[in-house]
């Protein structure tokens, strides 16, 4: 896809044991960059996942076991990723979690759970990076917003406030640092067909008693318009860009990716 542009850098990509963030994680390494994991699982899998990464790419690659709900154990991973590898220059805020109920039944451990991990974490992230970014007056932060952060959805409270939070950090993050060469930008997917996605899908099926397929036929034809799942390809190519010098002047962008469901 392309050559090793970011030789020498090192990404931090949380939420990156699976799904989007694994496939950004990916892309990352391809352009030559180290890789700091962060996320749940298992940890044997993970391991033989960030070796695999490490052989494949020819980077270095680290593992932290950090809760992003929890700021303590966000400090030790921008420490763990600093020590590693000297700095943080690229971060990808990813890990997200997701609930569906109307507003009147949203349980608060949920709402709670869902804004400190899909947005309170980037704000801790960010804030931890920025000084050893701006040092270096090179940087790179992408955040891994929503279509949701750009349109609502019923049932979604949570996510929905989370996503516009987290496109509005991107655009306060790149304002104030718009006289440097760190950059904020945000990716806005629809779809994509990750593990927080085939919950949904089979939670259509049960209740429509259908088959996974047809439930996903579903979930697709009412939302985006091409009828395909984005994939975590398509968003670790964008990823890259955003690093490269060709981006340099795009600044607190929120870039969907979504099968044309914000163009509705
Ligand atoms: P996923 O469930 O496959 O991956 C989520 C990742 O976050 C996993 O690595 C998980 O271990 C990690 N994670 C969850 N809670 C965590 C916590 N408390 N601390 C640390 N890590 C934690 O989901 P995904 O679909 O790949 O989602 C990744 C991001 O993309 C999320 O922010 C999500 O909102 C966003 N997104 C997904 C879609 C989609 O269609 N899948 C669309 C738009 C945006």
């Amino acid at each position: 896809m392309q050559g090793k542009t970011l030789q020498g850098k090192t990404a931090l990509v949380t939420g990156s044991t699976s799904g989007i963030g694994l496939g950004i994680a990916r892309s990352l390494a391809a352009a030559g960059a180290n890789i700091v994991f962060n996320g749940f699982g298992d940890l044997k899998e993970i391991d033989a996942l960030q070796t695999s990464v490490a052989q494949e790419f020819g980077v270095q690659t680290a593992y932290h076991n950090a809760d992003m709900s929890k700021a303590g154990e966000i400090e030790a991973l921008m420490k763990f990723a600093a020590e590693k590898f000297g700095a943080v220059d690229i971060l990808v805020n990813n890990a997200g979690i997701q609930h569906v109920a109307n507003v009147e039944d949203f349980p608060v451990e949920k709402w709670d759970a869902i804004i400190a991990i899909n947005l309170t974490s980037a704000f801790h992230t960010t804030r931890l990076a920025l000084p050893a970014m701006k040092a270096k007056n090179w940087g790179r932060i992408i955040n891994v917003a929503s279509v949701h952060g750009l349109v609502g959805s019923a049932q979604k409270s949570a996510y929905v406030a989370a996503k516009h939070g987290i496109v509005g950090l991107t655009k306060v993050t790149a304002l104030e640092n718009a006289q440097s060469g760190v950059t904020a930008n945000a990716i806005c997917p629809g779809w994509v067909l990750t593990p927080l996605v085939q919950k949904q899908v089979d939670a259509r099926a049960a209740a429509g008693n259908l088959s996974n397929d047809e439930a996903k036929r579903q979930l697709l034809q009412e939302k985006q318009p091409s009828g395909e799942f984005v994939t975590p390809e398509q968003l670790g190519s964008l990823a890259v860009y955003l690093c490269s010098e060709a981006a340099s002047q795009m600044r607190g962008m929120s870039l969907n990716v979504d099968g044309g469901w914000v163009a509705q």
